[in-house]
């Protein structure tokens, strides 16, 4: 199964891909964490895109993502933050056929609220939302006890440049891709319920 998860900052898709991923024996692959886990000049290359909101190239997301699936051989895989514009869609239409885009919606308003509050694991990545996903203490992972930290991109300039850009680049891919909705406001377990219910149909 080969599945792209849409939906902007802050919706859950990450989370969801996660679930979903490992009920399914999917390979999760968040091109976000890609380029935060990459090293050296590649690193320095896309830092300062990141920090700032923007989209990293085309060409170079493209080869790495080329890259990750080319690795994966025949296992299905769920891509969370990408495609991020149609470019990069009609790329990916070149590489792979796509069974199913499920796009996770959330309003605007909370989607700020909800990246004000994230934070993540320094090292499993885990993410929590004070809010919605409270970790046990504020300060520790739940799972692996290492410190929670603060996406660097969670700053309110970039989150308003990563919303721009999804409402004015990456939403257009609905138009695309036929895509199937779901209300992302419900709580985690119902998001997911009403993903596993589609994806087994
Ligand atoms: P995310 O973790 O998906 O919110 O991505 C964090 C940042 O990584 C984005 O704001 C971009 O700078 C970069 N990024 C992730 N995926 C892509 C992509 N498909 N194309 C370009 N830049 C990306």
């Amino acid at each position: 199964m080969k599945l792209i998860f849409l939906g902007p900052q802050g919706s859950g898709k990450g989370t969801q891909a996660k679930i979903i991923a490992s009920k399914f024996g999917l390979e999760h692959i968040s091109t976000g964490d890609l380029l935060r886990n990459s090293e050296g000049e590649l690193k320095k290359e896309v830092e300062e895109y990141m920090n700032s909101g923007k989209l990293v190239p085309d060409e170079l997301m493209i080869r790495i993502l080329n890259e990750k699936l080319s690795s994966l051989g025949d296992k299905g895989f769920i891509l969370d933050g990408f495609p991020r514009n149609l470019a990069q869609a009609k790329e990916l239409d070149k590489i792979t056929k796509i069974d199913k885009i499920i796009e996770i919606d959330i309003s605007n308003e909370e989607a700020v609220d909800r990246i004000v509050n994230r934070l993540s694991c320094s090292q499993c990545g885990t993410v929590f939302n004070l809010k919605t996903n409270p970790p046990k203490s504020e300060d520790f992972c739940d799972f692996c006890n290492s410190p929670l930290i603060k996406r660097t991109d969670d700053n309110e300039e970039a989150i308003k440049k990563r919303l721009e850009i999804y409402h004015s680049e990456t939403k257009e891919l609905t138009s695309h891709y036929p895509t199937i909705k779901i209300n992302g406001e419900q709580p985690i377990e119902k998001v997911s319920e009403e993903i596993i219910k589609i994806l087994s149909e």
